[in-house]
């Protein structure tokens, strides 16, 4: 298996009201690098692309990008250009990012062109900033490419935000990372939401299980599904009691507290997030196991909730 990381260069509406309902960000330029399975280069890949919505560059693209209006003309469209970058990928490949948008915004340019979609479901990746954070900082934080570059001593003898320049910056970054490390840290793309209860997607990581549901109506018709709410330890499979059961913290996001006999405290969140379909979610569960601490957390902030909505309930 191969390693494709790539990198897109978009642009978009110069004002709000302009910008087109089905397509935020039109794709301009892919560039992308292939990595054998021990990091030796194989390929590289880049082309520009002929806009056909927003044809007039916004200001920050032509700056940032340093791409000007005359080259795109001379771009192939999307369909073409796209065409070619799935062949040049070959067989068995895996994407590599930085961040999870490149992979979002390809999708959502494959949409707009009615292109079928021929990615797997689920799409496993790898989310290259993600793994930099993991690595070197505290996981949560994102960095942007450059700084990562000037961190891990690279040198830069490329500009930055052009496509092909910023996928080998990207690679030489995957490749500074601890390879065991990284193939347990694998990412899951959500643009294709699974459509049927056996699409949906359960994996088990080492130190947390991951679970995205299929497409409901809403998110309360979402939290009567069984396979969105149940909470199975992902060490011994067992099906475990709730002690603290899922309450909604104000905004999509919702808790719970179970008690496994043999592996102890997991505690469970569901996200909820919208798919294109109007008011639609689906719901993305992480279940770890956590120590007395963290299990404590999860008690106080529901009682706290509690709280402040009987306090509500008093004033009114
Ligand atoms: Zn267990």
């Amino acid at each position: 298996m191969n390693y494709i990381i790539f990198d897109l260069e978009w642009n978009q509406a110069g004002e709000k009201k302009a910008e087109h309902p089905d397509l935020t960000f039109e794709i301009i330029e892919i560039g992308a690098v292939k990595l054998s399975e021990d990091g030796k280069l194989l390929g590289e890949f880049q082309r520009l692309i002929r806009p056909v919505v927003y044809k007039e560059l916004f200001y920050r693209t032509r700056e940032v990008v340093g791409i000007s209006e005359e080259e795109l003309e001379q771009g192939e469209c999307f369909e073409d250009v796209f065409e070619e970058f799935l062949e040049w990928c070959g067989e068995e490949y895996c994407f590599c990012t930085w961040g999870a948008m490149d992979l979002t915004e390809l999708q959502k340019n494959m949409d707009y062109h009615k292109m079928e979609n021929p990615f797997p479901l689920p799409l496993y990746y790898y989310d290259v900033q993600k793994l930099y954070s993991l690595e070197f900082e505290d996981g949560k934080t994102r960095r942007s490419l450059e700084y990562a570059i000037e961190q891990l001593l690279i040198i830069k003898n490329q500009p930055f935000h052009r496509a092909l320049s910023d996928a080998y910056y990207t690679a030489m970054v995957f490749l500074a990372l601890d390879r065991a490390e990284v193939s347990k840290m694998v990412s899951v793309d959500y643009h294709q939401v699974p459509k049927t209860r056996k699409e949906e997607i359960y994996i088990v990581f080492d130190q947390y299980s991951k679970f995205v549901s299929r497409e409901f109506e809403s998110k309360e018709q979402a939290m009567e599904d069984k396979g969105v709410t149940s909470t199975v330890c992902y060490k011994c499979r067992r099906s475990i009691r709730r002690k603290v059961q899922w309450f909604s913290d104000y905004g999509r996001n919702y808790y719970s507290l179970s008690y496994c006999p043999v592996h102890g405290w997991l505690k469970g969140k569901i996200r909820m997030r919208k798919t294109g379909d109007q008011g639609h979610v689906f719901a993305i569960k992480t279940l770890k196991l956590v120590d007395e601490m963290e299990a404590k957390k999860v008690i106080d902030r529901k009682e706290e909730l509690q709280n402040r909505r009987r306090e509500r309930r008093n004033k009114e």
